[in-house]
């Protein structure tokens, strides 16, 4: 086992891994930006060294100084979170080729799934159902409205190197298509550096259900069920519940056993996670993260499992700590994420955080590096907490939310709580009755 660890990333999963390495006995190490000098993560890690200033490009985007860094703590192995450069493939290669372990899948795994046309096509071939659509790249207009007439409208033009649910447009009709296609590619130019675009059919009330699998890297691989994380704004998610209130335990085995052996068959090492939409009680590949993922705690509460710890294990060359017939599902667990943002418009609100207070009790979790006298970074993401609950069934957990948020204090900036509190008063959201398009509608009725 490794006997020191750096931690490539901030804010609540460098916690996360932390608390996870010294359970092991792990001795963590924590980079930071100089705007993040006095951040909890940096506090609670064994030792800390700064990678350089505060744009993450320069300081967590940094691969020459993370390397560094393990050179000088002497650290074996590099957990990267998820975000920054969890799915960054030459990131992967390069701490490879100076003999130090990344706590995650190998390069050429990222590289297949990190290009949404290649992952599309590797799913299909591994026997995963996959959102028709065009084959590859679609090069220009003439080639776009032949790919709509043969799926049908609506479309979804989705950029090749796309993420974070940027770069995709909608049309409804060729004229649309028109437009679309043409923002579509001028969008991924900008964001991501690549124009190539490519087409699926638009589904109109899907839900977004993903399945935890995880791999130990010599063809062995389970599933963990699924997360619907079908409450989304702007494609991000901010309200994710596992096991997924509409599929039944007969459609989980069958999906998960199709993913379990798909990625056991190409020895993938660790978590990863298999998104699908799923409506009319079929399921419809869109991506593959190879990482973990900010929704993992709902996943860990129904099994029982440290997902963190079993990263560590595996990049250690261990095997896997359960084998499927292990992994039962205990309970119904819900995470919300918790981001500075102020309502209605979830504009971000940096700032000094004046007093904070962490709920507690039976079945409550609270992910934050959060402190009373922190003040928040404008330069990186929003999300500033996870609270995550678990019930012996979604009532009782939708139950300990409510009262969870209600103990819950972050004084002096504004956050999404106040979403939250309006959530759980919807019949809908009571009784698991949403896709992936509820939120937005609902807000648009709610702020309008
Ligand atoms: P990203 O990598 O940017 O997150 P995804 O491919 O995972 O992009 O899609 C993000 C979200 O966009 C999905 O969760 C879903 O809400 C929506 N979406 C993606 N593809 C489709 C589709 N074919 N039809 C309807 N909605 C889609």
């Amino acid at each position: 086992m490794f006997e020191k660890i750096l931690i490539a990333n901030r804010g609540e999963i460098a916690l996360r891994v932390i608390r996870a390495a010294r359970e092991m006995g792990i001795k963590s190490v924590a980079v930071h930006s100089t705007a993040d000098a006095d951040a909890m993560h940096v506090r609670m890690a064994d030792e800390s060294v700064c990678i350089g200033p505060a744009p993450s490009s320069e300081s967590y985007l940094n691969k020459a100084a993370i390397i560094s860094a393990c050179e000088i703590t002497g650290a074996q192995a590099v957990h990267p979170g998820y975000g920054f450069l969890s799915e960054n493939a030459a990131f992967a290669q390069a701490l490879q080729d100076h003999g130090i372990t990344f706590i995650g899948p190998n390069a050429e795994h990222i590289r297949i799934m990190g290009d949404k046309i290649t992952a599309k096509e590797t799913a299909k071939d591994l026997g995963i159902p996959v959102v028709p659509g065009s084959d590859g790249g679609v090069p220009d207009y003439e080639s776009a409205i032949k790919v709509a007439e043969d799926i049908g409208f609506p479309v979804i033009i989705k950029a090749t190197a796309g993420g974070g649910g940027r770069g995709m447009k909608v049309a409804r009709n060729a004229e649309e298509l028109e437009i679309a296609f043409r923002t579509a590619r001028s969008e991924a130019k900008a964001a991501f550096g690549n124009d190539e675009v490519y087409m699926e059919k638009y589904l109109q009330k899907p839900r977004h259900i993903e399945i935890q699998v995880f791999g130990d890297g010599k063809g062995r691989a389970v599933h963990l069920g699924e997360r619907d994380c079908s409450l989304q704004r702007r494609h991000q998610k901010v309200f994710e519940e596992a096991p997924g209130p509409a599929i039944t335990p007969k459609m989980r085995a069958e999906i998960g056993a199709i993913c379990a052996n798909a990625v056991a068959k190409i020895n993938y090492i660790g978590a990863g996670t298999i998104e699908f939409l799923y409506e009319d009680g079929k399921f419809y590949f869109i991506e593959m993260n190879t990482r973990l993922q900010v929704e993992h705690p709902v996943t860990e509460y129904i099994f029982g499992v440290d997902l963190v710890r079993e990263q560590i294990r595996v990049a250690a060359g261990l095997p896997m700590s359960f084998t499927q017939d292990e992994l039962e599902i205990n309970g119904h667990a819900i995470e919300v994420r918790i981001n500075a943002e102020k309502l209605p418009n979830f504009a971000p609100c940096p700032g000094r955080v004046r007093m904070f207070h962490a709920p507690g009790g039976f079945g409550v979790r609270m992910d934050s590096a959060l402190y009373s006298g922190y003040s928040i970074p404008p330069y990186y993401d929003s999300l500033i907490g996870k609270l995550i609950v678990h019930g012996r069934d979604r009532p009782e957990a939708l139950a300990r939310l409510k009262r969870a948020l209600g103990e819950l204090i972050i004084d002096g900036v504004d956050s999404s709580v106040p979403l939250f509190h309006m959530l759980l008063a919807e019949p809908d959201i009571q009784n698991g009755d949403y896709n992936i398009h509820w939120l937005e509608k609902w807000l648009a009725q709610q702020f309008a």
